[in-house]
Order: structure tokens, then sequence, then C-alpha cells
């Protein structure tokens, strides 16, 4: 039975323009949309932008024109770069969307009147580019914000609070009853111990400093604050409190799935005040919250303020995107830090796809054309131990990668199919067709093995083509392989009734000149 599956990446600030360090999470999230979709799953995939806030006033201001022209602006460079990259996102939300607008005045209301939102005064240390207030121990004796290291100044104002500390314990109830809820365990522990333990403080969830943001119709002076806005973008675009809650209905309901991707700056908001935000609106909680990492330049955080950023659009446009996309997923194991270096970037390149996947496809390729005019040989039997060995290597990575895939270890899972690729290209130097072909008793052994290798390229381009959009078609069309041998279904088996006609085409992954690369990505980055 189909699955629903309603997956999110953080809707993102665009208070500049973004650059690879974004690019990981969402790819990442593309990478698993597109698995589920492979398997039959009815998928929603969603991300957008979090558009309102003093920062982002400021910076139209400094810029000389209106807000909602700066976010114009850089949400049109956003959608390009998700476009450049192929991310199958099936919706884009704005939070300055009217759609969008109107649920969360309707939440305030509703929460308001239902007694969990309150107005009272706030008083704290402000750090104005986070947009946050902190408390006296959170900013300690130098007094520096306590996410971005800045100074904090005293502020205070009236504001609306939400009562968080109602919730704490049905919360820490549910924690216990869905321990898979955050992902990896480690955050929950730091969530209980440094925020819930020692008292749930009433969240803060409006201003009246800025003008920017989500009037409260009851009290227009103030603006919803970034928190409540932001996180109802994952309801708002399904369609909740609108006049077609179809898709609500059915991604957000007890048979989906909900899984929400988050940076681990994130963490506190979606763990804590999302679910009890969804408490307090009696919908159902999300199934997980899954905490990744963030990809930087080299032991520093990529960050739009210290100019150590590349930009993937002029690396897709050298590389192209499989190669970009491979990377992303590839080189940092999704869920933890890692960081982007020209010499890595080269070298997975190199090594991972021109040498090991490429190089298998193209020798595969010139030895069915040599050895039996171009055809896909039938496959008799396993007729070596070489070609059983392979076989069980096969459905070992197979299995691995539906588990891997399943919890969301997208790099393990791409790690088993290159670990198959590799294990074929040392089946080619164990099988040695070329002496099978000088002898005219081991036709049937070389048959088997030409057999062997077609059906692991198959295989593995099924099993990348979530990540490899182009390559894997371009594998196919050189296998001949009709579109009955390339769907999920047809995974399983690994030889081929045969007879499809291969072709020669392009490589893959033309080898790069490593030195040459690294001193162009080099001065990318410096630009
Ligand atoms: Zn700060």
């Amino acid at each position: 039975m189909a699955k629903k599956f309603y997956i999110t990446t953080p809707i993102y600030y665009p208070s500049a323009k973004l650059h690879i360090g974004h690019t990981y999470c969402t790819t990442n999230a593309d990478v698993i949309a597109r698995y589920h979709r492979m398997k039959g799953d009815e998928v929603y995939f969603l991300t957008g932008s979090d558009e309102h806030g003093e920062k982002i006033q400021k910076n139209a201001e400094l810029k000389g024109v209106t807000p909602q022209e700066f976010v114009d602006d850089i949400v049109e460079g956003i959608k390009n770069l998700w476009k450049n990259l192929k991310i199958s996102n099936d919706d884009y939300i704005r939070t300055t969307q009217q759609r969008h607008i109107d649920v969360v005045q309707k939440v305030f209301t509703k929460l308001l009147e239902q007694g969990d939102i309150y107005l009272g005064e706030y008083e704290g240390w402000y750090c104005t580019p986070c947009e946050s207030f902190w408390t006296d121990s959170q900013v300690g004796e130098k007094h520096l914000c306590l996410d971005c290291g800045r100074e904090v100044h005293k502020a205070k104002e009236e504001a609306y609070f939400f009562r968080m500390s109602k919730y704490a314990d049905r919360l820490l109830k549910f924690y216990e009853e869905h321990p898979d809820f955050i992902t990896p365990e480690s955050r929950k522990n730091e969530m209980i111990n440094n925020f819930i333990k020692p008292g749930l403080e009433d969240l803060c969830i409006s201003r009246t400093s800025f003008t920017w943001g989500i009037p409260v119709k009851e009290n227009p002076k103030h603006v919803v604050y970034v928190w409540l806005d932001a996180l109802l973008n994952y309801i708002s675009a399904l369609g909740y409190l609108s006049d077609d809650p179809s898709k609500f209905n059915t991604f957000w309901n007890d048979d989906s799935y909900i899984l929400h991707l988050v940076g681990n700056d994130i963490t506190r908001f979606h763990v804590i005040y999302w679910p009890i935000f969804l408490m307090a609106l009696n919908l159902r909680l999300p199934d997980k919250v899954f905490v990744h990492g963030l990809l930087m330049m080299k032991d520093e955080k990529m960050s739009k303020s210290k100019g150590n950023v590349v930009s993937p659009d002029p690396l897709i446009e050298r590389y192209g995107l499989d190669a970009v996309r491979y990377y992303l997923v590839r080189e940092t194991t999704f869920g933890q830090d890692g960081s982007f270096t020209p010499e890595q970037f080269v070298e997975r390149i190199n090594v991972d796809l021109a040498n090991d996947f490429g190089n298998l496809l193209n020798r595969t390729i010139a030895m069915i054309i040599k050895y039996f005019n171009g055809i896909i040989p039938h496959y008799v039997k396993p007729v070596t131990s070489f070609d059983q060995e392979l076989e069980e290597v096969g459905k070992n990575t197979i299995a691995l990668y539906k588990k891997d895939m399943e919890e969301l270890k997208v790099t393990e899972a791409i790690m088993e199919v290159m670990n198959y690729v590799s294990r074929a290209n040392k089946y080619i130097e164990e099988s040695k067709p070329w002496e099978l072909f000088k002898d005219e008793t081991k036709k049937e052994a070389l048959a088997s093995c030409m057999n062997h290798l077609a059906g692991v390229l198959r295989q593995c381009g099924i099993l990348l083509s979530p990540i490899l959009l182009d390559a894997s078609k371009k594998l196919f069309t050189q296998l001949g392989m009709d579109e009955s041998l390339t769907s999920w279904d047809s995974l399983d088996n690994l030889t081929l009734v045969g007879g499809q006609e291969v072709q020669k085409g392009e490589p893959l992954f033309p080898r790069l000149k490593a030195e040459d690369e690294i001193a162009f990505i080099k001065s990318l980055m410096k630009a």
C-alpha cells in the first residue's frame, strides 16, 4: 500500500543569497523524497522561505527598497538555485503569502481565545541580527548572544506570550512514548536537560519594535514574532484552516508519515515549541524531527558574513548537476557536520564517479560489444563461484540500502551502492573475461560474466537514480534497458534475460585534471 509521506526542509531566511551549505539539507531532502516516490509512496515535499523580521526590514532600508521587494529578489534566486539542482519539491511556501498570513492570524485568535496566549511585558537581552531575546544566564557576564556570539543589549516591550509551561509534562510524556521523535537521540537529552527540566519558559510571540511581520488582528501594533509565524508554514502550505484542506487531510493525518529535516541551530524550536503549538491546536505531532549537521568551510561555519562561501551554481555549470548532488549527499554523513574543500570535491568525482562507476560502465559496454556483438547474452546459471559471490553482495546491498534510506542514512546507503560497484570491478579482475574469450569451452562463463556486469550496473542505476538524475538515465540508455527494467519493482533480479543491445556513449563522468580544477574552485571561493 502506498504510504503517505510528508517531508519538509527548514524554511530559509532570505537575508542574503544562499550558498552550498543550504543546499546540503535540501538536496538530501530531495533524495529522500525521490526515493519514496520511486518506491511508490505518495509524497509531498515542501520547502520555502521565512520572510519576516527586523533583520529583513533593516536590510531592505539599507538597500532603499521595501521589505517585500527585498525578499522577492532573494526568493527568486533561491527558487532558481533549487531549479538548477532539480529539487523536486511539490510546493514552495513563503510566509509573506496570503495563504500563510491567514492561517497565522486564525491560529493566533484561536490560541488567544482559549487562553494559551496572554499579553504581558518582556524584558531581556536582545540580539538584533538573531532577533532573539536571551536571559541573564544565557548571555553570561560578557553579554553575548547564545546563537551568534555578538554583543546583546537590554530591551523591554509589551508582548504576547504563549503558555509553554502548561504543556511541558505532556511534551515529556510524548518523548517517552515516541522514542524516535528526535534523531539523533543525543539532541533529545540536550533539550530535556537544557530547556525543559529547568522549567520551560513561556515564549514571547509578538513584537512592537518593528513592523515587518504578520499583524495581530486583535492588537495591530503587534506583529507575530518569528517562531509562531515560521513554524506554521508546515501546515499552512497544506491548506490547514483554508477553503481547500484536502492536502492537509491527506498528509497531516494519522496514516501519514511526517518528517521535518532541521539544522541543529533550530532544533529547540522544532522539538519543543512546534509540538506544543500542535498540541494546543489539537493536531497530531510529526513522526520525526531529524537534526542534520552543517556543511562548513574547513573548520569554520560557512556563512555569508565571513565571506568564505562557495555558490553551487558555477560548480553545476562546470562539473554537471549529478557530480554536485553526489558530492552533497556522499561527502558528509547526513546528520553530522562536514566541511567543503575543493580537494575533496574533485577527488570524489574522480575516484567514485569517474574511476569506479563510470569506468565499470565503459568496460562492460566495450566487452559486450567485443565479445557478443553488442547484445547482452542470455544468462544460463551461476557458472563460477565469482558469479555466486557477486549475487550475494547484490542481495545484501539492496537490503542495506533500503534499511539505510528508511533510517535517513542517505550517505551510508550510497556507500553500499559504491561498494557494490567496487565489488563488480574486482569481479572483472577475478573472472578474467579476456581469458574466457580465448577458450571456446568457457563461452557460458563469459556470457554469465557479461550478464552479471550489465545486471549490477542496472541495479546501481536504479539505486542511484534519486541522486544521479542524468547519469542514471544515460546508463539505462547505454545498456539498452527499457522502462520495465529501470523500475523499483524490477530491482531485485541481478541477472537479466538478456537480448538488449548496448551502445557506446560518452563517459558519464570525465576524469578531471585535479590541480587545474582545485585552482578553479579556489578562485571561485575568493571571488
Ligand atoms: Zn545573535
